[in-house]
């Protein structure tokens, strides 16, 4: 166990700590620590690259979302990082879960979730995905295709019973970059509003009696820091029910809006404000609903990378600084295996020099990472010290979702460590890969 005290502030006020873990303290030395934890000290103990994961703010992010949707079912998108710990975690706090693969809930259960607060997602899903979720006695499986209806009634059988909802496109363009808007027809999920196709599906999910429909589901986009699109969806949503009501008569409980609540990466970068995103979505959905004669549904909310995101911190050594002409590349010990965002979406980071004072300059740089690619950038542009050195720290807040759950294992570098930091001790989540992984899995020689 490491035990750290947190010393007093000693650096410059205009020194932004604002998107980094609320227990985020100073040390001397320019060192920090999180959730009490020396982060130099994490790197020491239990190398680099390293992702830490602040327990308290996961806690705190929880207990945010359920303040501010008390009547609403929250779940957690497990895909923005998933543990046996943090599946723990996540059902101590009262949230439910949402999955999209067999793999995501089998964990999820076998660490101890109870499988009726859990929703299957997927624009493909296996049969093995389908059969395991009967299996496991899934609380929901979101339709996402015409195929799968039929698919999944068989599967469940004459005498079984299903919760499912089914994935509507609602035709509200919105999210953080290209690869993340999900709410128009021109990708790969769901089914669309405007051309009948969520209708139609509907209307075959009610004629299956082992499928029970208990609403609607849609997600519209990720890392949104804007209310409006959420308002629009809500609305469409609405409607669409009402014609469920007026042409089958059916009225649809339940109402998921999926997640997508945008974070700051970087100090100064907007966040979704979510008690306004409460606030207005109720209001916008109780209006909807009063114009409708409907009853209100119960609404649920999907967050994943609000919840993570900001509680983790990724750790790593630098191994190289090269100056070329006009740049400065900082490469360090991880990379794209590690964090693939900034190649896929151009994602922006703020990593920072830990455990060491410098007095030298602040200097444009770019953070590469250790991988075969020149896209392998962590961070372009950046302001490190200027007299960064082999050997430095560099640690990198915002780290926590999106990053090891999509990590790779390109040039067998190994997947990193997950420590858990809470109250001044860490804690081993997930040990670092090794090549022994490796050679396990590689049985054809
Ligand atoms: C990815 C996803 C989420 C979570 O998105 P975040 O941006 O992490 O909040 C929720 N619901 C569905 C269906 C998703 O695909």
């Amino acid at each position: 166990m490491t035990t750290t005290l947190a010393q007093p502030p000693v650096f410059a006020a205009d020194d932004d700590l604002s998107v980094w873990p609320g227990s985020t303290t100073r040390l001397p030395h320019e060192g920090l620590a999180v959730g009490g934890v020396d982060l130099a000290e994490i790197a020491g103990r239990f190398g680099t690259p390293a992702y830490v994961l602040d327990r308290g703010e996961v806690r705190e992010r929880c207990r945010a979302y359920r303040a501010a949707f008390p009547d609403a079912d929250i779940l957690y998108a497990a895909k923005a990082f998933l543990s046996r710990a943090m599946v723990r975690w996540i059902a101590s706090e009262g949230l439910g879960l949402d999955v999209c693969s067999a793999g995501e809930l089998e964990l999820a259960v076998t660490a101890g979730f109870p499988a009726s607060r859990i929703v299957m997602h997927g624009n493909a899903k296996s049969p093995h995905d389908l059969e395991t979720a009967l299996r496991l006695g899934v609380g929901r499986i979101v339709i996402d295709s015409p195929s799968e209806i039929a698919q999944l009634a068989a599967a469940v059988g004459h005498r079984g019973s299903q919760g499912v909802m089914v994935r509507v496109v609602p035709g509200v363009s919105a999210g953080g970059h290209s690869k993340i808007r999900t709410g128009t027809e021109d990708q790969k999920f769901g089914l669309s509003l405007t051309d009948g196709q969520a209708h139609h599906a509907i209307s075959r999910v009610l004629g299956q009696p082992q499928l029970r429909l208990t609403g609607l589901h849609c997600h519209i986009g990720s890392q949104l820091t804007d209310v409006r699109p959420y308002l629009v969806a809500v609305r469409r949503m609405v409607g669409l029910m009402a014609r469920v009501r007026d042409t089958q008569g059916v009225v649809l409980p339940e109402l998921d809006m999926g997640g997508g609540h945008g974070i700051a990466y970087r100090p100064g970068e907007s966040t979704l404000d979510i008690i306004a995103l409460s606030r207005r979505l109720r209001a916008e959905l109780a209006e909807a609903c009063a114009a409708a004669r409907l009853p209100v549904p119960r609404l649920i909310i999907e967050p994943g990378r609000a919840v993570v995101g900001p509680a983790g911190v990724a750790l790593y050594r630098v191994l190289s600084v090269k100056r070329t002409g006009e740049r400065t590349f900082v490469a360090v010990d991880g990379g794209m295996s590690d964090n693939p965002r900034p190649a896929l979406y151009g994602v922006r980071y703020a990593p920072r020099l830990i455990g060491r004072h410098s007095t030298a300059g602040t200097r444009t740089a770019t953070v590469v990472g250790r991988h075969c690619e020149a896209g392998d950038i962590l961070a372009a542009d950046v302001g490190l010290p200027g007299d960064i050195r082999p050997g430095d720290l560099l640690a990198v807040p915002v780290a926590g979702a999106y990053q090891l759950s999509m990590a790779s294992g390109y040039n067998l570098v190994g997947r990193p460590p997950v420590v858990a930091v809470d109250d001044g001790r860490a804690r081993l989540l997930v040990r670092r890969e090794t090549l022994d992984d490796y050679r396990a899995r590689d049985v054809g020689l």
